[in-house]
């Protein structure tokens, strides 16, 4: 099944009417503004990449997924290659 093209413009392809009527709500609902958790800079669209939080309450984990603007996801990324680096030393 296919949708009409995202704001992109590339085609949307769906498998299902579920599928199609998620995509269609989603893509009606308002757009709530975005911030990098990081530098809290707005992120246009949605982000590029996110975050991991975690968090223990007793034996309760908690994980949480925390929106990330492009430069500061490669900020962190290469800070912890490289302290991942420096432990194998
Ligand atoms: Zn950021």
């Amino acid at each position: 099944m296919t949708l009409e093209p995202d704001e992109a413009g590339y085609p949307t392809f769906v498998a299902d009417e579920v599928a199609a009527a998620a995509l269609i709500k989603r893509r009606r609902a308002p757009l709530e503004e975005c911030r990098c958790d990081a530098c809290a800079d707005t992120i246009e669209g949605a982000p590029p990449a996110s975050g991991a939080h975690l968090s223990m309450r007793g034996s309760d984990v908690r994980i949480d997924a925390p929106p990330l603007c492009a430069s500061c996801a490669t900020a962190i990324g290469i800070t912890a290659l490289r302290r991942n680096d420096l432990d194998e030393c």
